[in-house]
């Protein structure tokens, strides 16, 4: 028997609880779904429906739901102290383990780590960081981001500047002063007459034009994702991110790796810039890091900036009271705990992620998919309306919402969670999937496309 009142939980939702990134209206007419349980790679609703849910939440339960260790972490760690601040000179040992155990774990020379309670809230800290870093050195001119079209950085009023999204920035008038943005690498929407290694090196090329445009002496850093997430799963031509490491080192422009999505195995290693060769000054963090159980996030500072910062810096005045919050820190600890035991970042560098890659790319026989790519556990594929002789050839659907929402209607209905931007719908999803899992995902994800045609 129906364990929810669902219609009445729905009345509610739609009554009192102002939903994020949704048309409030729409909730009240069908209602939300109404998720009740997690375990494994699966959800449950309040109908009793089982779902595969191939987005990780969002993009975050990379350990899979249902572990009862980070649940019995939180709990022991409320019992012992569920809040202490680290300003004023206190700290607590949680934090104290956490910031120790990320740097272990990061690429070399990131030895430093500032916590905050999201990833918004860590890009909001990059923005001051690096201002702050060339203040300190002497060049108080240099507070120009770049940034790139549809790049996703959070939602305050500095992280969504920094993002790239224009249905965000067309509201409340955004972006602040000081940020600029670039095109971003998607050669399958940009890059005709082009190979994608041409096109990665073009797309690069406009943050040297935009540097110069600006002025070097004025410009303190770039920020991207290393593939973006939310603007669609763009992974980037294998030419891009070396040509931008080029121009950052020559134009002496700090790079921000914002590693929120890419972060804790997703892309097959600890951190997507070892994945794919990036070198940053700084890195963005968050949803992985506690597998989504606990809210948090933060920014591991690399030597360069962390050296300023520490030894001409002085008092940093920016900090947020969840800073290290010690059960978030708990939360984290026991979930890196369990992926390094679980091996889930070689897993999916290993075995899975290319399993899913080869898969994945099965979907281009289906008559709607007009492109389908994947690296480690993100993939997307392009919904088209023909296919041409060449991706650039397809004819595509308009408007491209209305067939994401409908294809990802008939996933739902196929106990399938697959998101929909635009008319590109896209998968992330936990690092704990098996090949099994991974072929129940993709016989779901087919009939539901069947279902769409
Ligand atoms: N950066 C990236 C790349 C993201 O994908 C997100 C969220 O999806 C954020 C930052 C913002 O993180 P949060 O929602 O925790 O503020």
């Amino acid at each position: 028997m129906d364990q929810f009142d669902t219609r009445a939980i729905q009345h509610l939702d739609s009554a009192h609880y102002l939903h994020p990134f949704t048309d409030f209206k729409d909730l009240r007419g069908r209602g939300a779904r109404v998720i009740v349980r997690g375990e494994g790679i699966y959800i449950w609703d309040s109908e009793g429906n089982k779902i595969l849910d191939a987005m990780s939440g969002l993009w975050c339960v990379n350990a899979g739901y249902g572990r009862t260790r980070i649940a019995d972490a939180v709990y022991r760690q409320m019992q012992t102290l569920p809040f202490y601040n680290s300003f004023f000179n206190t700290t607590n040992v949680p934090a104290v383990q956490l910031a120790t155990r990320l740097s272990q774990l990061a690429p070399p020379g990131f030895e430093r780590v500032f916590f905050t309670g999201s990833g918004s809230e860590a890009n909001d800290t990059n923005l001051r960081i690096v201002r702050r870093y060339w203040d300190l050195m002497g060049y108080t001119g240099r507070h120009v981001v770049i940034s790139r079209h549809n790049a996703y950085h959070g939602s305050t009023v500095a992280a969504a500047s920094l993002g790239g999204m224009a249905g965000m920035h067309a509201q409340g008038g955004l972006p602040i002063p000081g940020i600029e943005h670039i095109v971003q690498p998607n050669w399958y929407e940009s890059g005709q007459g082009l190979s994608e290694e041409e096109f990665g090196l073009q797309a690069a090329q406009a943050l040297e034009t935009k540097i110069r445009e600006i002025g070097a002496d004025k410009v303190a850093a770039f920020i991207a994702e290393p593939i973006q997430g939310a603007g669609g799963v763009i992974i980037p031509p294998s030419t891009y991110w070396p040509e931008i490491q080029r121009i950052c080192r020559k134009y002496d422009i700090l790079l921000i790796a914002d590693e929120v999505i890419s972060g804790f195995g997703r892309l097959g290693a600890w951190f997507g810039s070892t994945a794919l060769g990036i070198e940053p000054d700084l890195i963005t963090f968050a949803k992985g890091v506690t597998s989504g159980y606990v809210p948090m996030g933060g920014v591991l500072v690399g030597q360069r900036v962390g050296e300023v910062l520490v030894e001409q810096g002085g008092e940093f005045a920016h900090g947020f009271t969840y800073s290290g919050h010690p059960v978030a820190c708990a939360a984290a600890l026991e979930n890196l705990a369990i992926m390094e035991e679980e091996k889930l970042p070689a897993q999916v560098a290993n075995d899975t992620g290319p399993y899913l890659k080869e898969r994945f790319a099965q979907l281009q026989d289906h008559p709607l998919v007009g492109y389908a790519n994947s690296f480690g556990f993100v993939a997307g594929l392009n919904l088209v309306q023909a296919k041409g002789r060449t991706p650039h050839d397809n004819r595509s659907f308009a408007p491209a919402r209305q067939v994401g929402m409908t294809c990802r209607a008939h996933m739902f209905n196929n106990g399938v969670v697959m998101r929909a931007v635009g008319d590109r719908m896209i998968v992330a999803p936990p690092l704990i999937m098996t090949k099994a899992d991974i072929d129940e995902m993709l016989a779901r994800i087919r009939q539901s496309l069947d279902d769409t045609l």
